[in-house]
Formats: C-alpha cells, sequence, structure tokens
C-alpha cells in the first residue's frame, strides 16, 4: 500500500505544518573531536558507544533518502567530522548527488585541525565552500578555548583549504571576557583575506562544567563594540542560513551574526538534523528525537523515507533558549551530537 504522504511529489513530504519546506540536512558523523571547546564540550566527555554509531554506508543511505525527499543542501558535521575514519569515502560516495544535479551543494563544518591533509581531497570530491570555527587569533587563548588545540594547524588548515580553491567562511561563537579583545583582529583576518566572519551566540547546550551565564555575550554588545571603530551597514543578503549580514565600509567584508538567544529566527528555518546515531532532530532547541536507524535497518527504504516524512510534519514551530545564573542546561543534549 503506497504510504499517502510518499505519493504526492518528493518535494511535499519535505514540507512541515507551519509551510516551512525542508531542503537542508545537516548530519553529524561523529560525536568524537579532537578538541574540547569550553562552550561545546566538558572536559571529560562520555561518547557514543561505536555500536551506536551508524556505518559509513548507514549514513549514505540515509543522507540519499533525504535527497530522495527533496534536501538538496547537505552539510556533514559533528563532533568534528574529518576525525571520522573513511569520511573522504563517505564524501566522494556522496558527490554523486552533486554529478546528478539532486544535490546542490555538498559542504562541512569544521574546527579545521584536519584541514591542511584533507583540503584538496574536498575540493576533488566537488565541496566549494567549508565553515571553519575559529573563535581566536591569539595561540594562548585558542589553547585555552580548546583544552588543547593549536592555532597554527587550524591557520595552516584554512590557509590549505583557500589553495585548494575552497571559499572559506569563518565562524566565532562569541564569548564574554575574550572575543570583545579580539573582535577586530578577527575582522581583519577574515576580511583581510576575502573571508566572512559570522558570530555566534553561545546556547546552552550539555553541562560543559561552567557557568553559561559567564561565557554569555549579547551580539548586540558585541555589534555595539564593533561600531566604536568601524561602519557597519545591515544588508538583506542571507546565506541560506539564520545568520543576518552587515557590510563593514572598511572592510568591505560582511559579518554575519547568529542570535538564537537574543533573536529567533525559527520562522524561516529550513533545516533539519540527524545525529551520528541515526536520530533525527527537526529543531536544535528542543527535545523532539525521531529514530532513524531502526528504519534504516529493518524496513528498507520506504520505511525510513516514511519515518522522515512523519517527522517533518511534526517539527516544532520553534524555540525559545534561556540563560540564567546556575540555570540547568536548556537541554541536556551537547553541541557536539548534532554539530551546530
Ligand atoms: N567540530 C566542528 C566545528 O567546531 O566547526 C563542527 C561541530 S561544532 C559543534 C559546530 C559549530 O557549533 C561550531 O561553529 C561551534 O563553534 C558551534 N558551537 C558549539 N557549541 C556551541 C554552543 N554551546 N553555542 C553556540 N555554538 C556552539
Ligand atoms: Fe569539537 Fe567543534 Fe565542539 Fe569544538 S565546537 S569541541 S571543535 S565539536
Amino acid at each position: 500500500m503506497p504510504n499517502p504522504s510518499l505519493s504526492s511529489p518528493a518535494g511535499c513530504a519535505m514540507v512541515d505544518l507551519f509551510g516551512r519546506r525542508i531542503r537542508y540536512l545537516r548530519l553529524s558523523v561523529t560525536d568524537r573531536c579532537d578538541l574540547r571547546c569550553v562552550y561545546c564540550m566538558g572536559e571529560d566527555m562520555t561518547f557514543m558507544p561505536r555500536d551506536q554509531v551508524l556505518s559509513l554506508e548507514e549514513l549514505d543511505r540515509l543522507a540519499s533518502a533525504f535527497i530522495a525527499l527533496g534536501v538538496t543542501k547537505l552539510r556533514l558535521t559533528g563532533g568534528e567530522p574529518l576525525v571520522r575514519r573513511g569520511i573522504l569515502d563517505l564524501i566522494a560516495s556522496l558527490s554523486r548527488h552533486l554529478n546528478s544535479g539532486a544535490l546542490q551543494e555538498l559542504t562541512l563544518t569544521t574546527n579545521g585541525t584536519q584541514l591542511a591533509r584533507h583540503a584538496e581531497a574536498l575540493a576533488l570530491c566537488g565541496v566549494r565552500r567549508l565553515n571553519v570555527s575559529l573563535d581566536t587569533l591569539d595561540a594562548a587563548r585558542f589553547h585555552a578555548l580548546t583544552r588543547r588545540g593549536s592555532l597554527a594547524q587550524v591557520l595552516d588548515g584554512i590557509a590549505a583549504a583557500r589553495a585548494a580553491g575552497l571559499k572559506v567562511k569563518l565562524n566565532a561563537v562569541a564569548l564574554a571576557g575574550s572575543t570583545e579583545q579580539e573582535v577586530f583582529n578577527l575582522i581583519a583576518f577574515a576580511h583581510g583575506q576575502g573571508m566572512d566572519l559570522t558570530f555566534i551566540e553561545t546556547m546552552p547546550l550539555g553541562d560543559v562544567g561552567v557557568d553559561r551565564i559567564d561565557q554569555y555575550l549579547p551580539l548586540n554588545v558585541l555589534r555595539a563594540r564593533i561600531e566604536t571603530r568601524l561602519s557597519l551597514t545591515d544588508t538583506s543578503e542571507r546565506t541560506g542560513g539564520p545568520a543576518r549580514y552587515v557590510r563593514v565600509a572598511e572592510t568591505g567584508g560582511r559579518i554575519g551574526f547568529i542570535t538564537p538567544m537574543s533573536h529567533s529566527f525559527c520562522e524561516s528555518c529550513n533545516r533539519v538534523r540527524v545525529s551520528a546515531t541515526g536520530v533525527l532532530h527537526t529543531c536544535l532547541g528542543q527535545e523532539d528525537a525521531v529514530d532513524l536507524k531502526g528504519p534504516l535497518r529493518a524496513r528498507g527504504e520506504e520505511g525510513l523515507r516514511a519515518a522522515i516524512a512523519g517527522a517533518i510534519k511534526a517539527k516544532p514551530k520553534g524555540h525559545d533558549f534561556v540563560i540564567s545564573r546556575g540555570g540547568a542546561p536548556a537541554l541536556a543534549r551537547h553541541m557536539s551530537v548534532l554539530g551546530g
């Protein structure tokens, strides 16, 4: 018996009850990472048991099911996607959807530590753009914020990506006590090389061992700081995500602001997320979760697509994060489970 939600044109299965068409999948390929950023993870993390994590073949089938239903943009994330063993095989395989035209963009969010050795291969697979997370240009602060990382390694990675022809956008989480001091250096670094720079408000996901209120820097405060020296003009430019962009007169570059805390952007949300264990989350800021590993392993492609379509219909209207002193995390899940 055909499933009614699937007998309509493929894309209709991906329209939610609020009329939002889901075209964008963020797929976490691992919850593990070589860094321990202070806003993302605790010092001692318990990661998913390996047998619960989807195999590369399962990740491929899962992504392909979303693409068959109308997803046109796929972002691989993590944890750190480039530490997943065999990740380049997965990306090479997924690139067939770029070649067929079903997928318009295959991209990654990465911390950049492994980019120097993978950049060329990524470009050969049809990856055109990357988001690289970089919160500071101070080596000591980088080491402290990531609890172990090397700034030089990431800068080498960014250089290698650019040399391979990849367009790099930098993402920085706005952190009280650090970003205000660094903001002009970050802008000069990014815009000096023609890269967009986006600031993100820290979200209260998971226990990271520190009080979130001590980390939280509202972006209106950061913007006011930037405007003490630079002239910003709001633009209506969007890149398909939640960032609102301003143009900097002095550099000619763009700064994006992602404000999940102080300004909700849920009404235009076109994305869903799947964890490395095959759990579909249709809202980053809600507890809703639909297991896709079961259908993936048991029922074949039709059951899998039906599970996806059913979950899309139930996508929550939006989220409402609150950060308060001593408050519990809004959600127990860490950012590294879904990758932002
Ligand atoms: N490891 C990769 C990286 O760092 O780019 C991909 C995964 S990481 C979870 C994705 C993005 O989420 C990064 O830009 C990171 O800065 C951001 N992020 C992590 N924890 C966050 C939090 N609590 N609030 C806001 N952004 C966060
Ligand atoms: Fe790892 Fe990215 Fe989380 Fe940092 S933000 S700990 S690099 S997953």
